[in-house]
């Protein structure tokens, strides 16, 4: 399986996801649908909530599909 990854930011945190370890348990869109909503392309759009939030968001992410990084510290 080819090892894909996907970056989505807001200027100050950046979103990474990994579609191959993804179980679509749904926890991301039900619990941040302004941010997670896989109707849309993209489905991840950073930009529609503070990034505190979003961090919150990927923590409760189950399979590691969802890490992050703050964007200052390089
Ligand atoms: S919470 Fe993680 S595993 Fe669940 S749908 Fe979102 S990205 Fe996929």
């Amino acid at each position: 399986m080819k090892d894909i990854t996907k970056k989505y930011t807001n200027g100050e945190v950046t979103i990474v996801w990994k579609p191959n370890l993804c179980i679509h348990s749904g926890i991301c869109f039900r619990g941040l649908s302004e941010v997670f909503d896989p109707r849309k392309r993209p489905w991840i759009t950073p930009d529609q909530a503070t990034s505190d939030k979003i961090v919150e968001q990927i923590k409760k992410c189950p399979s590691g599909a969802l890490s992050y990084f703050m964007n200052d510290e390089g």
